[in-house]
């Protein structure tokens, strides 16, 4: 790793459904160690600018890795550029042993591992993802059998082996336990420090505990940017929020 800080730069960002504008011109700006959080009450096109940065929805403007365009590319090609991202529904293959799973997300950044893996046993790579998620006591265990949130540590370990240092994760902490939340708040911290993250989120509880900046989006557009105090502090963000 460097000493430049990768980062993720969007401008512009607009998708549009049949004429209804999802998203209306967002400007982001993430560096490393970036861990941000993007709130907004509910179809303020939060997950439709994760979807538009990984390439699962067309979009205009501007969305580039450390100067490199992504709009126009295809997901896989995104996700070989280190930008990944993960779903409200972990997408982890069941069957498969938890050593498998990141066996396969290893070999789908680069073919030539898996014969490596074949020869040596446990590559670095993901004997160090599995640290990072807790899973190392795991190894064997089909995926399937994983708790919700053991799933979600997985599903973020794939990324991690596919060398992903911009990595979305859409509600992570949904029907988890208040252990696991904590347990993912540490992991995301872990993570974020050489990486960039941003999490959609409705848990405002856990955005205070483990966001270092926070986007509040309202109906497809930045309504606020700051660290957790100074948007809970603008008005704007109070009217959104009323209530809550
Ligand atoms: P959020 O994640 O903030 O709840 P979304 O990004 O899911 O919001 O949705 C933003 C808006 O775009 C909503 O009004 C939603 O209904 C609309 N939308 C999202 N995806 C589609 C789609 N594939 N086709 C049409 N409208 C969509």
């Amino acid at each position: 790793p460097g000493m430049s800080a990768e980062y993720l730069e969007v401008q512009g960002l607009t998708v549009t459904f049949d004429g209804f504008t999802a998203v209306a011109g967002v400007d982001l700006t993430l560096v490393q160690g970036d861990l941000r959080f993007l709130i907004g009450p509910n179809g303020a096109g939060k997950t439709t600018v994760i979807d538009a940065i990984t390439g699962l929805v067309p979009a205009t403007g501007l969305v580039a890795k450390s100067g490199v365009r992504l709009l126009g590319r295809k997901p896989h090609q995104i996700a070989r550029l280190g930008v990944g991202r993960t779903f409200q529904t972990a997408s982890v293959f069941e069957q498969l042993s938890v050593l498998q799973n990141l066996d396969v997300a290893a070999g789908a950044g680069r073919p030539a591992l898996s014969l490596l893996r074949r020869r040596r046993g446990v590559l670095p790579v993901i004997e160090e993802a599995l640290d990072t998620i807790g899973l190392a006591a795991h190894l064997e265990r089909p995926a399937g059998t994983l708790s919700h949130g053991q799933k979600q540590w997985l599903e973020i370990g794939m990324l991690l082996v596919q060398n992903c240092d911009v990595l979305l994760l859409d509600e992570p902490v949904a029907g988890m336990s208040h252990d696991e939340r904590e347990r993912t708040g540490e992991l995301l911290r872990a993570v974020g420090a050489r990486r960039t993250v941003v999490v959609v989120e409705h848990d405002m509880d856990f955005m205070r505990r483990f966001a270092t900046s926070v986007t509040v989006l309202a109906q497809g557009r930045v309504l606020s940017e700051g660290t957790v105090a100074q948007v809970q502090a603008d008005p704007a963000v109070q009217e959104v929020y009323l209530g809550t």
